[in-house]
């Protein structure tokens, strides 16, 4: 809404209670939109919430509209606004099934089972309303799109004239996209907040790579946060942000999840390339070596700069690159040189390598570590930490 309000001339400001856009994204993901909001002209108030509103007629209005409201915010500030649009969640309306006595789930969903059948087997339910399967967990869960809607939708034809011959509906994942502005970005699965919060145990990488040949014009990047269980490598989410091609990763690792991929099946994902639509090795591909890599103990992961603070850190990359996008506290020391300046390198405390990407600084914890160096690599390099 604020995009588009925007491109119509209007000044927008977006109010979040959170201190982050978009909270279905781990706020590392999110940053990157805020900025692409700021960036074209939105007023954006993170860590703030509505307290109320008051109406007042304002002669002061620039576009001349005889009334206002003004928003007041948790801060104690102000925001003047010719129109406030509220999205503040979901809440299923479920009034009608509890009044005929359907069972609810916790949060006031309807119950189905696999065929969106209700408590009563006569009446049928899809849609935002009920409670489906989370392809995840295998618990339940409810989520509010419109793909899932539409296929369960679909169940409930089916069962009804198919009776016992109508396949069960699988369950959901969330999957989800969003323009903003000249960025795209999505979720699939979970996400490291809330696989947190649950007590699951996952592991996770953020890559950066072109969405087809870096080579062919037109290449940008694309960055993809990949979620898996220790235990058995499963995908168990993703996010990714970028210019271009962000759907067709979510999309693929969607599928991934669903068909209970590993992170060694990402890896050796076949798709199809030629340089205007992708790489001879595709982000997903990237995610999954990079996964394998931590979970074969070659590589080191730091996810948040701020997890190197006060220690050593070596920006790994060309002193030019270097200059121009700069990682507060670190030492440049080249890759190319790296193996010649090792001397200049404590080895008695961890050393943090961090590049443009993310790939240049594991090359350089490679040749640490091999030099007998606790070396860990910092995510996402500098673009990702600093950009
Ligand atoms: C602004 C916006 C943008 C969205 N964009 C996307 C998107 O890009 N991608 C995506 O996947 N999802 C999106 N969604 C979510 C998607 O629209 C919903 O998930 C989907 O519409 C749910 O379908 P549904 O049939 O369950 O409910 P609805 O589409 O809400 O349909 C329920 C219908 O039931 C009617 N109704 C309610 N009570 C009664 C009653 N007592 N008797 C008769 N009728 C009744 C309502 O009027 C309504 O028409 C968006 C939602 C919003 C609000």
């Amino acid at each position: 809404m604020a995009e588009q309000l925007a491109r119509l001339g209007k000044r927008v400001t977006v109010v979040e209670l959170l201190d982050q856009v978009l909270p279905q994204l781990d706020p590392e993901m999110a940053a990157p939109l805020a900025a692409e909001l700021r960036r074209n002209g939105i007023g954006l108030i993170l860590g703030d919430g509505v307290e109320r509103f008051d109406r007042s007629a304002s002669a002061a209005r620039s576009d001349g509209a005889a009334e206002s409201l003004t928003v007041a915010l948790k801060s104690g500030a102000n925001v003047e606004a010719g129109l406030v649009i509220l999205s503040i969640g979901v809440r299923p309306e479920s009034g009608l099934a509890r009044e005929a006595g359907l069972e609810l789930g916790s949060r006031g969903h309807i119950v189905v089972d696999d065929f969106q059948r209700t408590s009563d087997p006569d009446i049928y339910a899809a849609g935002d309303v009920c409670e489906t399967r989370d392809l995840v967990t295998g618990g339940r869960t409810s989520i509010p799109l419109g793909g899932p809607a539409n296929r369960q939708g679909r169940t409930v034809a089916d069962h009804i004239f198919l009776g016992d011959k109508a396949r069960p509906y699988p369950g959901s994942l969330g999957t989800a996209i969003v323009r903003v502005f000249n960025l795209s970005a999505g979720i699939t699965g979970w996400n490291a907040k809330r696989l947190a919060a649950e007590g699951i145990e996952f592991e996770s990488v953020v890559v950066n790579a072109t969405q087809h040949a870096g080579y062919f014009p037109g290449a940008t990047p694309v960055i993809l946060k990949l979620l898996w269980s220790p235990t058995d490598g499963r995908v168990l989410g993703a996010q990714a942000f970028g210019r271009d091609g962000v759907d067709k990763r979510l999309d693929v690792i969607a599928t991934a999840i669903r068909g209970r991929l590993t992170i060694d099946d990402l890896a050796h994902l076949e798709f199809s390339y030629a340089p205007p639509f992708g790489s001879a090795k595709d982000v997903v591909n990237i995610a999954g070596f990079a996964a394998g890599n931590i979970r074969d103990g070659l590589l080191k992961p730091v996810n948040s700069l701020s997890d190197a603070a006060g220690q050593q850190v070596i920006d790994v990359r060309p002193p030019g690159a270097s200059a121009k996008l700069p990682v507060p506290g670190a030492v440049n020391i080249p890759l190319g040189q790296l193996r010649g300046r090792l001397d200049e390198i404590d080895a008695s405390r961890p050393v943090f390598t961090i590049c443009q990407v993310g790939k240049t600084s594991y090359f350089a914890a490679r040749i640490l570590a091999n030099h007998g160096f606790d070396a860990r690599s910092i995510l996402g390099g500098a673009v990702h930490q600093v950009g």
